[in-house]
């Protein structure tokens, strides 16, 4: 139902602190990796933060959400401690990356996608390291399993496959927040398993297309959904 709400109906879900928050750290990421690696300094990431804040209007941005969770200082903070918490799992000054923000265009088992892979670099052997950074909370394994985490790099993993022929080794999600990477070698098995997923979930969207019924799945995060109010399930 939420798909259909966002896809479909094309209801745009208004901006919150989490999307704002993950939006303006990618943004300081991808220009601060355009950098000489001599200069990845935290204070340039702390000056380039304070650039970014003007040129995108950021405080305009955080001050016109419906639902603020805090003052323009706290959205500074969460921001700066997300960047801060990068030296403790790389070097910056150490790592070369090979693409950052990419677009990819793939036809995957006849299922037409589209996504934008935050940063990627081949390792030894030629083989691409697909990697994706995280503002929020590291998913609470009792809610979220390994397959569902890495399910969108996995998805990547098999676009780059189709679209570029190239071949991915392992995917990495970075949880700013927390300093954490979790990562994952990417098999043959696993990918199947993501392919499995993509087209069941295209069946059943077209399934659901044609009978004009669309599932609801209530859960707690319902809660947290603008679609909420105007939801069957939650009339
Ligand atoms: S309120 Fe729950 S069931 Fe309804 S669209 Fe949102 S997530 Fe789906």
């Amino acid at each position: 139902m939420k798909f259909k709400f966002s896809r479909i109906d094309r209801l745009v879900e208004p901006p919150t602190w989490a999307t704002h928050l993950g939006t303006f750290v990618h943004e300081v990421l991808e220009h601060f990796y355009q950098l000489d690696a001599s200069e990845r300094t935290i204070d340039a990431v702390r000056s380039l933060a304070g650039e970014r804040w003007k040129v995108s209007d950021w405080e305009a941005q955080v001050t016109g959400l419906e639902k603020p969770q805090g003052s323009l200082r706290d959205f500074k903070v969460a921001a700066f401690d997300c960047l801060a918490n990068l030296w403790k799992l790389e070097d910056p000054q150490q790592i070369e990356l090979d693409g950052m923000e990419h677009e990819v265009l793939a036809e995957v088992d006849g299922v037409a996608l589209k996504g934008y892979i935050d940063r990627f670099v081949f390792d030894a052997d030629g083989r691409v390291v697909i990697g994706d950074y995280k503002t929020g909370a590291i998913p609470n394994p009792r809610f979220k399993s390994e397959d569902d985490k890495f399910f969108q790099l996995l998805t990547y993993a098999l676009m780059l496959q189709e679209a570029d022929q190239e071949e991915t080794s392992k995917v990495q999600l970075f949880y700013l927040k927390h300093s954490a990477v979790h990562e994952v070698a990417v098999t043959p098995v696993k990918l199947n398993i993501a392919k499995g997923v993509i087209v069941e979930t295209k069946e059943a969207v077209d399934a659901s297309c044609a009978s004009q019924e669309f599932v609801c799945n209530v859960t707690k995060l319902c809660d947290w959904c603008h679609f909420k109010p105007m939801c069957p399930a939650h009339r």
